[in-house]
Order: C-alpha cells, then structure tokens, then sequence
C-alpha cells in the first residue's frame, strides 16, 4: 500500500507540472491517469455521498431534506474550493406522500384482509379516507384496456406488463414498459376506472414496491394511482388466472399542494483561456422519498462534483469553464432542468455531460452527438478507456441537459453497467450500502476524463449539426 501511495504521489507531481498541458496525447494520457489514480487512492465521491445520505436521505423536491441537500452541496462546493458558487432560484410542485398507503385483499375470500406491498406514485390523488374498493381488471397495454372499455368501467385497473427481462439494456425494457406508470391512471380514467395499479419497474421479484412520476391527462378524471410490488402483481395475476374474482381496497392519503420555489446548486472551474466556453458535468439533487437515492441521483452527484474536483486537484485547469450543476427536481418536474436553460440557454455550451444511470463500473457514455462532433467525442473516449468507460454509443444525455438540445449543445450521459439498477431504482432498497466506493470512484474519474478533455480542447468542439 505504501509502495503505491508513494507512486501516487511521485506521479501528481509530474502531472501538476504539465499545466497548463500541450495538448500532445502522451500529456493528456498521464493526466487522465492522474485522475483515476486520485479517484482510486484519495478519492472522495463515496464519502460525499455518505453525508449526503445521511443529511438527506428523503429529499423529495419541496421536501425539508431536499433544502438540506442544496445546503450540503453549496457547503460541499465552497469545501473543495469550486469557483462562482450559487445557487440559482427554480419553481418546483410539491407533492407530499401521506402517512398512509395500503392496499388490502377483499376477494379471493380466502385472502380476505391480506396486504400487498404499494407505493403511491409522485403527483396521485389521494383516495377517500377510507379508501376505495373496487373488482379489479388486470392488463397488459393500453390496446387490451381500449378492447376491454366496457369491463374496466368502476374497475381498479391493473397494468401488469413487466419490464422485457430478454432485453440487454436494461434501459430498453424500463422504456417499454414504463408507460403504464406514467400514464396509466388517465387511459384507466378515460374508460370508467376508479384506480389504477401498475406493476413495479423492476426485473427483480420481490415484495419491494417502487415509486416514480405519473401525470394526468387534462379532460380527464383524476384516479388514485399506485405501484405495487411484483410479487404482489404476481399474485393478483394468479388468482385471476384461476378465475377468481379479486376485488381490492386501496388507502391513500398523498397530497399535491401549490408549487413552491427551490434551487439549482452550481459551482465552477474558470477556463484560462476562454471562461466563456462550458463544459457542465452534472446529476440531479433531488431524489425520491423512500431509500436514500444513493444511485439515483445522490451518485451522479457526487460524481460530478468529484470530476471538477480531480481536475482541481492535479492542478490542470483547463482552457474551459468546467461548471457542476445540480439539478433540482428532475423526478417530477424538472423544475431545475428548464431553470437552468432559460437562464444559461444563450451562453456558449461546448458540451453538457449527466451521469443519471446509477453509480455502478464504468462502461461508456451515450450521446446525441452526430457527424463529426461524434467523431470527435469517439476519439476523446478513447484515450481514456482505461476506467472501463470504454464505448460511445448513440443516444440521449439525460434528462436534466436535454433542453441545452435545442441550442445545438451536444448532450452526454454517462454509461454504467446498470443491470442492477432497477433492482433499486426509486424503492427503499435504493441505499449506500448498494454503491460500490470503487465502481464510484472510476465513475467520477471517467467523468472528469471526458469534461477535460473537451475543456481543454486547442480547438473548441462543433456544436451538434441539425438533425
Ligand atoms: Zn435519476
């Protein structure tokens, strides 16, 4: 352990005295080294997220812990030094989950008073208080709903597509199937519903419920609406399988009250040669209430500010302003995402990077980039392949840079091997204890890889060509 923390140190030297770098691939591959070995030897990423999720485990927007995380992340900001810290004001709704979320077993009367494991979804309506009893109808899309209008009518719908376990990306299967939760209580209300329950958004069987948004169509009746867990979905398919009449009472007691105004925490590295040219690296403050969001977002948090701080701390500020922007409310709203374009829109945004995918080992980065601009991205991937983020495939940057799409800023996420991720995301299940410190650590370096490069770029990136 020594031996290696000597050569460590031996190396930061050699890396500090190259800044400002030359630009020759020799130099800038020992400086991305540099950040994986401070990532790996004295990296900071899990012990941020450590505070984080004890200081604020909960932090739904609107919520007091999500006033204590942009607290942490000013404070955190101002502890490694990051330049132009501020926050920057946001609007936000404020929707709170009530103390009470049940849903018991009428029918099959052998199953009479049995709980199922629920979770409201962010933005539902509450039931009446003592609850709503309804037969349920159970299927599989929007089709088979739209066939079986007349069936459905004063029905608790249950949509029971599971996410396609045969598909590789496991972003794939969560995007095919995720529109039961989003949208499911209006296409139920549209034909007579009274409720709605979706299925987790999970592969995993277990009694682990998991949350998410959900919106209302306007025109439309406003149902209660619920995810439950697989194994209770499971359940109520087997019984109506057998041919059994289930019938279901459902309690919520969830609220949305007026919106309410928050933050986006940003901080900065100034550019030496041109400040007015940004690189952002960022993830989104906010999570949801149950767990602790350490994958979801509290990782990409972290990771971000431990990008800007590895460039930091091997002394290789680049040409470009490297800014971290926490996003507040990208969950259910992304308040935070459409602040933060309507403020910073118009400036000169060479590249906008998001690591919104949980913090597991480095795989790559996606990216909206095309033409040359992807070329060019490619060729950057490749110099610093060694943390494992190896690959530049075509695809979104995230949801919190997207609206930078619309001024030709060309979008990145950051890609890890997310296999596990729904096995956690947006569940209580979603822990510290879940996150790898050196899965992390190589996530952050790989980010901060990425950023400095294109930062430090003698020329400056393309803007993304029209489409
Ligand atoms: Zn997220």
């Amino acid at each position: 352990m020594y031996v290696f923390r000597s050569l460590s140190l031996l190396f930061l030297t050699v890396a500090a005295c190259t800044s400002p770098p030359q630009g020759g691939e020799d130099v800038r591959i020992s400086v991305l080294d540099g950040f994986i070995r401070e990532a790996l030897f004295h990296g900071r990423a899990y012990d941020r997220l450590e505070e984080l999720c004890t200081v604020a485990p909960h932090r739904l927007s609107a919520s007091t812990d999500a006033a204590a995380a942009i607290e942490w992340a000013r404070a955190t900001m101002e502890k490694e030094g990051f330049e132009n810290i501020r926050l920057e004001p946001c609007v936000i709704p404020r929707w709170v989950r009530g103390a009470t979320e049940q849903l018991f077993v009428v029918e099959p009367k052998e199953h009479a008073g049995e709980r199922l494991a629920i979770l409201a979804l962010g933005g539902s309506i509450a039931t009446p208080p003592a609850g709503l009893e309804a037969d349920v109808i159970q299927v599989q899309n929007f089709e088979e709903l739209t066939r079986r209008a007349e069936e459905a009518r004063g029905k608790l719908v249950l949509f029971n597509r599971p996410m396609d376990s045969r598909l590789v990306d496991p972003f794939q299967a969560y995007r095919g199937a995720v529109n039961q939760r989003a949208i499911g209580a209006s296409k139920a209300a549209a034909v007579g519903a009274v409720g709605a329950i979706c299925r987790s958004m999970t592969t995993r069987l277990d009694n682990v419920p998991h949350t998410g948004g959900m919106r209302y169509a306007k025109r439309v009746p406003r149902i209660p609406s619920a995810a439950c867990s697989t194994e209770a979905a499971e359940r109520i398919a087997g019984w109506i399988d057998a041919g059994k009449r289930v019938r279901l009472r459902m309690v919520l007691n969830c609220r949305e009250e007026d919106p309410v105004g928050s933050f986006n925490v940003i901080g900065e590295l100034t550019g030496w040669e041109k400040p007015e040219e940004i690189v952002v690296v960022g993830g989104h403050l906010d999570a949801w209430d149950v767990g602790q969001g350490a994958h979801d977002d509290g990782a990409g948090c972290v990771q971000s500010i431990e990008a800007v701080s590895l460039v930091m701390r091997l002394d290789q500020r680049p040409r470009r302003t490297l800014r971290c922007v926490l996003f507040m409310n990208e969950e259910n709203g992304t308040g935070g995402a459409r602040a933060y374009a309507a403020a910073h829109g118009a400036e000169h945004h060479v590249l906008a990077i998001e690591s919104d995918r949980g913090g597991f080992t480095p795989r790559g980065f996606t990216s909206d980039a095309r033409g040359e601009v992807f070329d060019i991205l490619q060729s950057l991937v490749e110099l610093q392949k060694r943390t494992g983020a190896e690959k530049l495939i075509s695809g979104g940057g995230g949801v919190d840079i997207s609206p930078l799409a619309a001024s030709h800023v060309p979008l990145v996420g950051y890609l890890p091997d997310a296999q596990r991720y729904f096995d956690l995301h947006h569940s209580a299940s979603d822990t510290l204890d879940e996150v790898n410190e050196r899965e992390l650590a190589l996530g952050a370096a790989a980010i901060a890889s990425l950023a400095w490069l294109v930062a430090d770029l003698p020329e400056t990136l393309p803007p993304n060509p029209p489409r």
